[in-house]
């Protein structure tokens, strides 16, 4: 492919997220939640690990720790043996706790919907501050970026970059703001379903033309 410029870059990515969003229409945060505190739980459990799974353990947990009072609260082998399946489970255990302390301790019991207060907390990157600003506040902060966006935005070429960083930092100058939380599930949804890490299906796909490393 020849060099392209930034703004045909731009107009290419911004082209494909409307045919995703055509192909997706449904796409969303796959994890369930009712809360700010739940997605915020839910989404430390889902580390290295599928939102199906954390989804099989957290109705459990949340009925047994329903706020961040009662999680603070909780001894640590009760919240390990309910979360056990989610794996790491003692490190994912202590995390949530901690997050839930320091809730209590810095906010009231309640998630801030603020980037910097969200990962002074325990267990919050900034990978999970966007998933609960993006998905449990609207707030489009920056741009999620898990495994299947980093694949995906390699090669669509988005980025050359593999640090989740400079990929989030690429992304974010290519699509404007508002774009940004969706364009994390579009990408998601479309890893999961067809441009799968060892055999993308290239002809099957609905941005192959705009694609550099189609096979098609
Ligand atoms: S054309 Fe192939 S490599 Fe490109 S996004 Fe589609 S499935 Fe993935």
């Amino acid at each position: 492919m020849p060099r392209e410029s930034k703004k045909a870059r731009r107009e290419r990515a911004n082209e494909i997220y409307d045919l995703l969003l055509e192909a997706y229409p449904d796409a969303h945060c796959e994890l369930d939640f009712v809360d700010p505190f739940q997605l915020a739980v839910a989404t430390i459990l889902s580390a290295q690990t599928t939102d199906v799974r954390v989804n099989e353990v957290t109705p459990a947990l949340f009925e047994a720790y329903p706020d961040a009072e009662a999680l603070a609260n909780a001894a640590q082998e009760d919240v390990e043996k309910i979360i056990h399946s989610t794996g790491f489970f003692r490190s994912k255990a202590k995390n949530i706790i901690g997050f839930a302390r320091g809730l209590m301790a810095e906010h009231d019991g309640e998630v801030p919907a603020d980037v910097r207060f969200l990962t002074d907390l325990p267990g919050v990157g900034r990978k999970t501050a966007n998933v609960i600003l993006g998905n449990a506040f609207d707030i489009n902060e920056g741009v999620v970026v898990d495994t299947h966006i980093k694949r995906l935005s390699n090669r669509m070429r988005f980025t050359r970059h593999d640090s989740p960083v400079k990929v989030e930092g690429d992304l974010m100058e290519l699509f404007p703001n508002e774009r940004w939380t969706l364009l994390a599930h579009l990408l998601i949804w479309h890893g999961r379903r067809v441009c799968d890490a060892r055999k993308p299906e290239c002809p099957a796909c609905v941005v192959s033309h705009l694609c550099p490393s189609s096979s098609v």
